[in-house]
């Protein structure tokens, strides 16, 4: 059995004070192969990037599908997000998989439930798991060799009743009312991360009923219960928790270290080297 905590260490490039998380600042970039994160199997790594990154450029690495999807927004900030979260998804893959131009990245949507194509986004050889996730400003990929799911999400606004009552079983709907006004949004966003992130890395979405995911909100968090073949203790779970942003990943297996990456300049110089 797997017994796994995910514990954040940052290390491999990025300091806690350029984490986009941390401060709004980004680091540099590295370089990532395919084999580095084969041969650190225990961690799940981020790549951040911004709304604002979203180029005209990014459009060709897109698919048919995902064309056609990219203009039926009706609102440029989710065609923006939607364009980051794949243009970067693809950009980072290409890296780790040694496979140019980025392009030739293909993902599969094939809904575990009904074969339709609006499943969560995989390779079509499995090789390496991902995630996207994307809200206000912030787009982020997680890449990791077991299944991964992440959710980053923006504090702000008012909590919807009916989305309390959808997403939070009645213990935890309880709890959430007796906290002082003023911490009951982050703590409401802070488990909604969570459990989107548990069931994006179960694979399941929406399908998998959200108040049957309890999770003990201690640091770190822990899976207690859901409704799903692998055992609990068997999912890591991380949440970081910033002033305007929450994001929190969930990995089915051993997943022990965050490393995260600023994901803008492969955005920007996306030339030569990903066209050829
Ligand atoms: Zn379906």
């Amino acid at each position: 059995m797997i017994r796994s905590v995910m514990k954040e260490r940052m290390e491999c490039g990025l300091r806690p004070a350029t984490d986009p998380l941390a401060s709004g600042a980004l680091s540099a970039n590295r370089e990532l192969a395919c084999r580095e994160l084969a041969d650190a199997s225990g961690c799940c790594d981020l790549w951040w990037a911004r709304r604002v990154d979203g180029r005209e450029g990014l459009t060709d690495l897109l698919d048919d599908a995902e064309t056609r999807r990219f203009h039926r927004f009706g609102c440029d900030a989710d065609r923006e997000r939607f364009l980051v979260g794949c243009a970067l998804a693809k950009l980072v893959l290409s890296r780790y998989l040694g496979l140019r131009p980025a392009r030739k990245v293909r993902f599969v949507r094939r809904c575990t439930e009904c074969g339709g194509p609006h499943g969560k986004p995989r390779l079509q050889d499995g090789e390496l798991e991902f995630s996207i996730s994307h809200s206000g400003e912030l787009i982020v990929v997680a890449v990791a060799k077991p299944a991964v799911g992440v959710d980053v999400e923006e504090v702000t606004g008012d909590i919807p009743k009916d989305l309390i009552d959808m997403a939070l079983s009645e213990q935890e709907s309880a709890a959430l009312s007796h906290l002082p006004s003023c911490e009951r949004l982050r703590s409401f966003v802070r488990s909604w991360t969570q459990k989107e992130a548990i069931a994006k890395a179960a694979g399941a979405g929406m399908s998998l009923d959200p108040r049957a995911i309890l999770v003990d909100p201690s640091d770190p968090p822990r899976l207690l219960e859901w409704p799903h073949c692998t055992a609990p203790q068997d999912v890591a779970l991380f949440t970081r928790v910033a002033p305007k942003y929450i994001v929190s990943v969930a990995a089915m297996g051993r997943c022990e270290t965050i490393r995260s990456y600023d994901g803008s300049p492969l955005l920007a110089r996306r030339t030569g080297e990903d066209l050829v």
